[in-house]
């Protein structure tokens, strides 16, 4: 049980560390391309800045002739294409790399065949006269292989964090877990020792009351009386009897012997116990569909779970009910299932049913014998054998449990 917590406290710690990486790698890689991108902006502003005072004008159209001459001898940091726009938007002069001859009136990202291109139009005037644009276009490649770098680093660096993670997570919840197992165990054993010292003063007074009602003769006014002595000591047997079984199957250190048996046979010997019982209330109990399985298991705690569940298909069915219990096997997996035209549970009832002392409709319940631990138990035992237990249920229409357990082919 503590085992399973401490992985899923690592899942989700994992997880939860995962989705903050992802999240984070995201905003950063967010992050960097647009100080990149503002970067970039600020370069083509300073070269605009140092490139409009060059651009000559000749009858209102201007040209980069001179400017052309002496920076090819002083070529520059970064590789822009320079285009001249005249004011009607026509493409007059172009240096540096071959660009695209489209004209934006601002910074514009756009797509060049394979790369996308940052542009940057400023505009030309002669004294108050507009005689046509500057456009610097600047090739984002860089950028883009910044940016699958980041993308390679972060993902190089998420298999590592994950691994590191994970032991961490699972050192850490061991660490958080430790005193919860620890008060786990000491109420264990106390249910455990409460059981046997309570056990031996029951059976005590079981027997006393038991031997004085057998000397009193019928018509004797104490008769009653002892009788409710007697049930109640038995109720209470059984309650102590059932809180050390949960005990035992959910301490650690006791180990069930586990061993290949014929569960149709074990089926059909409990279901054969509960014939009479079934007779006397008339309710018609099923038992056509048990066919031949194996499994690997532990024989006393398997009948156990059998006749709790058959005692609650008992107990929440009315007459003319009717009450079916099969095996099947398919070699991989074997299926038992309960299945009654019972009472049946409230959905959202459903999702309690197992915790300890937990009874739909307690009077009824009580009243029937139940103390609300006999799906705990069933719980336990299902836990135990690492198989799943599931149910279905319809209120007025009955309930169906189903099991599945490991058969022994797989
Ligand atoms: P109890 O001893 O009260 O039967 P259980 O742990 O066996 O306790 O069951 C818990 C509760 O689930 C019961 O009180 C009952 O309300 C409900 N329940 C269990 N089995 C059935 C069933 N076959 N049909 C209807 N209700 C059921």
């Amino acid at each position: 049980m503590f085992k399973s917590l401490r992985w899923r406290l690592t899942f989700w710690f994992v997880a939860l560390t995962t989705i903050v990486y992802s999240v984070s790698a995201l905003f950063g890689m967010w992050l960097f391309r647009i100080e990149m991108t503002s970067m970039i902006d600020e370069e083509l502003h300073a070269l605009v800045d140092e490139i409009r005072p060059a651009v000559a004008c000749e009858n209102n159209k201007p040209n980069l002739q001179e400017w052309a001459k002496t920076a090819r001898q002083e070529p520059f940091k970064f590789l822009p294409t320079i285009q001249l726009f005249n004011s009607d938007g026509h493409l007059i002069e172009q240096h540096g790399p071959s660009g695209v001859p489209i004209l934006f009136s601002s910074v514009k990202e756009v797509q060049a065949e394979d790369y996308h291109i940052r542009v940057l139009s400023s505009p030309l005037m002669q004294g108050k006269r507009f005689v046509g644009y500057l456009q610097l276009q600047l090739s984002l490649r860089n950028r883009e292989r910044a940016t699958k770098q980041f993308v390679v680093t972060m993902g190089f660096i998420f298999p590592l964090l994950l691994i590191g993670l994970g032991v961490a997570g699972y050192l850490f919840s061991a660490k958080a877990a430790s005193p919860v197992e620890k008060s786990f165990a000491v109420l264990q054993r106390f249910m455990s020792d409460a059981g046997h010292e309570l056990s031996t003063p029951i059976s005590i007074i079981q027997a006393n009351a038991e031997a004085m009602e057998a000397e009193l003769p019928d018509k004797h006014v104490e008769h009653n009386r002892l009788a409710v002595i007697i049930r109640s000591t038995e109720r209470m047997a059984n309650l102590v009897k059932d809180l050390m079984l949960l005990s035992k199957m959910e301490s650690p250190s006791i180990k069930s012997t586990k061993l290949p048996l014929d569960f149709e046979k074990l089926v059909r010997g409990v279901v054969e116990e509960f014939d009479e019982l079934f007779k006397s209330k008339s309710i018609i109990l099923n038992s056509e569909n048990i066919k031949p399985a194996t499994i690997v298991g532990d024989s006393e705690s398997l009948k156990r779970l059998v006749t709790n569940l058959l005692q609650n298909s008992l107990r929440y069915t009315e007459s003319p009910g009717r009450v079916a219990v099969g095996v099947r096997s398919t070699g991989r997996t074997v299926t038992l299932t309960v299945s009654d035209t019972g009472i049946g549970i409230q959905p959202e009832s459903l999702p309690l049913i197992f915790d300890r002392f937990y009874r739909v409709d307690t009077s009824r319940s009580r009243s029937q014998g139940g103390a609300g631990l006999g799906l705990s138990i069933v719980k336990a035992i299902v836990d135990a054998h690492k198989a799943r237990i599931d149910v279905l249920s319809k209120v007025g229409q009955g309930t169906t449990f189903t099991i599945l357990f490991k058969g022994t082919s797989s």
